[in-house]
C-alpha cells in the first residue's frame, strides 16, 4: 500500500490503519527516518493496559 502525507490511498487494495496520521507525522519530523515499524505484540499490549513499564534489557 501506498498513501501520501494527507494520508490518502495511492496504490493498494488494503484500507490504510487509522494510525497512518501518527507514521506521517514521524516522516515528517524526521527526516532521517525512511521506515517505522509499528506492532502490537501481546506481551507488550498486555503491559501497556496494565500500565506497566517495559524494562530495557539491552541497548
Ligand atoms: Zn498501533
Amino acid at each position: 500500500m501506498e498513501i501520501d502525507f494527507n494520508g490518502n490511498v495511492l496504490s493498494g487494495k488494503f484500507k490504510p490503519s487509522i494510525e497512518r496520521f501518527m507514521h506521517i507525522e514521524i516522516y515528517k519530523n524526521r527526516r532521517n527516518v525512511n521506515a517505522v515499524v509499528h506492532t502490537h505484540p501481546i506481551y507488550s499490549s498486555a503491559l501497556a493496559i496494565a500500565r506497566e513499564s517495559l524494562p530495557v534489557l539491552t541497548e
